[in-house]
Parts: C-alpha cells; structure tokens; sequence
C-alpha cells in the first residue's frame, strides 16, 4: 500500500482519551506508541476492553476460559500500566471473546456508554472499521455510535497490514491517514506487548491455539502505527431507501 500517511501530534488530541480493544494486546500492538506520548503529556487516558478474552486456547485443559480470561485481563492492566494507564482508569465488559458479531449491537453500545458515562472521550481510539478480525468489526459500530458526536475519532490499525486486503485499506477519499512513529518508545511498546505472555507461546497444551507470531511483534515495534481519521461521519441508515 502506498499511503504517504502524515505524521499525527498528540498533543492536538484532547482528552479525555479512551482506548477501545475488542481483546486484550489490540492496544498494544495498535497504538501503544501514541498511548505512551498521551500520558506523558498529562491526558487522562482510559482504556476499555469489550472480551473477555477468553478464547485464544479453547482446548488449553491447563487454561480454561474462566481462568484464561482472568490472566489476560491482568496482561492487560499490566501492559497499559507500562504505558502510564493506571488500573483505576481501565474498565472491562467481558463480553465473549470471538463471538462478537453475536452479541446485539444495541446491547453492546448500550454497555460501552456506560463505562463512557463518567468521562465521555474527547477522542477515541478505536480499531479500523475494517481491521480483518471479526470482533474489531463487530465492536466498530455500537462503539462509534455512543461515543459523543464531537468526539475526535481516530480508528487503529492491528491485523490490517498483517491480513488486510485491499478493499480493507481506507482510501485516501475515505480518511485521513496519520502516522505516529515508535522511535523512542519502543522499549515501552516492547514492554507493553512482553505483558501479553499467555499470547506470545505462555501456554503450550493447546496445540491450535493462537500465538503472536515474532515477524507479528517485530511489525508493530518497527511501526509506524497508522491512524485513520474518516472524512465522513457515517451517515444513519434511511429507514426507506426509496424516498
Ligand atoms: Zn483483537
């Protein structure tokens, strides 16, 4: 893909901040440079995680979901707290790991507005509407739909440039493509990724289950992370497509 993405200042981002991830390591693999120039700058950053993420080694007897999502749900806090998120502002849904697309969207938007409730973003992170993993598409658009109206909204890449093709690339009349460059942090992002250990081969009595594969790793820690920025607000779907 040739995007000629421009570079993204986060000090143009307002906040309240918040950081959606259908599962926990979105964050970290997507935007963790941005989140560690975020809070370093002071915002107040909060992050959401709408899985449980329990479904990564379904036939682990070792890690059974229950237990699963418990360890992965401190992976995450952990990896967050290396990027300056603190524990009291991470907030978790637990809805079901891989299976999204099956929960009701209103139900689902209904339940991210709450936890938006108490500081509605000033600008959201969220992954790409069209990342390749069904939960990222399924989480786009109760999530974008509850964030406030003029709420800065920035969609993050994470399997894109991994398993997108090329009608799941934003064109150039779609968004605005910005770049933040790890550089500096990478150390951090390294960090924030290494919490991920049931991920990266921390369980091995599940033959099928899923790993981080390195050349995976070693992408998102070259960078850069790519922010899309719509030009567009979707708009509602007409309720009668022929007036
Ligand atoms: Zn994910």
């Amino acid at each position: 893909m040739t995007l000629n993405p421009v570079p993204l200042d986060p000090r143009t981002l307002p906040g309240p901040v918040w950081i959606v991830s259908p599962h926990p390591d979105d964050e970290a693999l997507g935007c963790a440079a941005l989140i560690a120039a975020l809070t370093a700058l002071g915002r107040e950053v909060h992050a959401l995680l709408v899985t449980d993420g329990g479904f990564s080694h379904p036939h682990s007897p070792s890690y059974p979901r229950a237990r699963l999502a418990q360890i992965r749900l401190a992976e995450w806090r952990a990896g967050l707290a290396t990027l300056g998120v603190p524990e009291a502002r991470t907030h978790a849904l637990g809805l079901p790991d891989g299976a999204l697309d099956q929960v009701e969207p209103a139900t689902m938007g209904r339940e991210v507005g709450q936890m938006f409730a108490d500081a509605p973003p000033a600008t959201l992170l969220l992954p790409w509407r069209r990342d390749p993993h069904p939960d990222h598409r399924a989480a786009w658009g109760p999530v974008w739909e509850v964030a406030p109206p003029a709420a800065r909204r920035l969609e993050y890449a994470v399997w894109l440039p991994e398993r997108g093709d090329v009608s799941a690339w934003p064109t150039t009349q779609e968004a605005r493509i910005w770049s933040i460059v790890v550089g500096a942090a990478r150390s951090r992002k390294a960090q924030a990724i290494a919490a991920h250990a049931t991920q990266l081969r921390g369980i091995s009595d599940d033959p099928h289950g899923f790993t981080l594969a390195p050349e995976m790793v070693e992408r998102a820690l070259t960078g850069p992370e790519l922010f899309f920025e719509a030009f567009l607000q979707p708009l509602p779907a007409a309720a009668d497509a022929t007036t």
